[in-house]
């Protein structure tokens, strides 16, 4: 039952605001005109209406159907039988394939791909991680020791990509709920291993480096405000960014500065397994178990020294509350109804724990 209790109301006034997001490099609009109370973000569809995990009569993820999966890459624990607890496989589908031949590029990010009629093979890798082997469990009703063995399962896969002279980027993401994308409803995230670095990714990279050069300090390293606070642990805090992009957008960054996600040991796993758990049960408990994405946004593997002291890795959590429109897909720039201070408020109250 979502709580109601710490809903600001009504909102303050407040004129209209553009705020630069130092991390992405864009502009967010705020605007008092279109500012609804956070209470009407409740999610309209919730993720359990459309995907119940208890509705599903047959899935590949369950354990007990591990041969109609594809093939496996490792289990946790190693040399478990049927007793596993979480499995990296390859997915059945992949959007590039393992077998394709690498075109090796002289270039990185976007100039990796020439202009004109030049294009990479469709060479990279996909895999799934199943997170649990019981389809009735949610990510966040497992315990922050078993999210840290995810977290620690992202890492290793990272690890074995990161080997490659190929791969020049992983993106591990999580779909939650059908509106946003996943098609599956067994708990699982899926990890990617790119040729090239995206766009979006070295506009970020870039960005934060632009930061470093005009400040001298990491933009990530001085993000902490009371205002924005959502939680925080020992090794971890969860704010609302100051320019959230989307309404009720959270990250949850490393304290101190953090290059690579990959270098995380056991006891900050279980450290960010018990905070990203407290996160996801207080967007669940106040917007109404929204569909959302999360994405480690992380460092390429190979970033030169010279970046290292602006790039600071996060875990970005974009729950889905409204459409994105044409005005976002034509400027870049997006309009967030909600300002990050209430976002934040509505989130920092309600209690996290189930
Ligand atoms: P999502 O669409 O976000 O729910 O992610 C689920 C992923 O699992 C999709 O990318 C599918 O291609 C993949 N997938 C579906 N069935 C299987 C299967 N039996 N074995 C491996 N991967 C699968
Ligand atoms: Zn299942
Ligand atoms: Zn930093």
């Amino acid at each position: 039952m979502a709580s109601t209790e710490s809903w600001p109301s009504p909102p303050r006034p407040r004129s209209g605001e553009i705020r630069r997001d130092d991390v992405f490099g864009r502009c967010v609009l705020f605007s008092p005109a279109r500012s609804r109370r956070p209470s009407d973000f409740k999610s309209r569809s919730p993720a359990s209406s459309s995907s119940n995990p208890n509705s599903k009569p047959f899935c590949a993820f369950c354990a007990g159907h591990e041969s109609e999966c594809a093939p496996e890459i490792f289990r946790f624990p190693a040399g478990s039988l049927d007793d596993w607890k979480i499995r990296v496989i390859e997915n059945l589908y992949p959007a590039l394939s393992r077998d394709a031949e690498h075109s090796p590029s002289t270039a990185d990010g976007p100039d990796a791909v020439m202009p004109g009629k030049y294009s990479l093979t469709g060479f990279g890798f996909h895999d799934v991680v199943i997170e649990t082997p019981d389809h009735s469990v949610r990510l966040p009703d497992l315990s922050p020791e078993e999210i840290a063995q995810v977290l620690l399962a992202h890492k290793q896969r990272i690890l074995q990509l990161a080997c490659l002279e190929s791969i020049k980027y992983v993106q591990v993401f999580k779909n939650y709920g059908a509106s946003a994308g996943a098609s599956m409803a067994h708990s699982h995230s899926q990890i990617v291993g790119l040729p090239l670095v995206p766009p979006l990714v070295s506009t970020r990279l870039d960005s934060m480096k632009k930061f470093y050069d005009m400040t001298g300090k990491c933009s990530l390293c001085e993000v902490l405000s009371n205002d924005l606070l959502v939680a925080e642990t020992v090794h971890y805090f969860a704010i609302v960014p100051f320019a959230a992009s989307y309404a009720f957008e959270v990250w949850i960054v490393p304290r101190g500065h953090t290059v690579h996600f990959h270098e995380i040991d056991h006891e900050k796993a279980v450290d960010l397994g018990g905070l990203l758990k407290v996160v996801l049960q207080k967007l669940s408990k106040q917007l109404n178990d929204p569909p959302y994405n999360f994405m480690i946004q992380a460092a390429p593997p190979d970033l030169p020294s010279s970046c290292a002291p602006s790039v600071h890795w996060f875990l970005q959590i974009v729950p889905h509350l409204s459409v994105t429109g044409g005005f976002e897909i034509g400027t870049g720039c997006f309009i967030n109804p909600v300002f990050p201070e209430d976002a934040a408020k509505v989130l920092r109250e309600v209690d996290g724990s189930r």
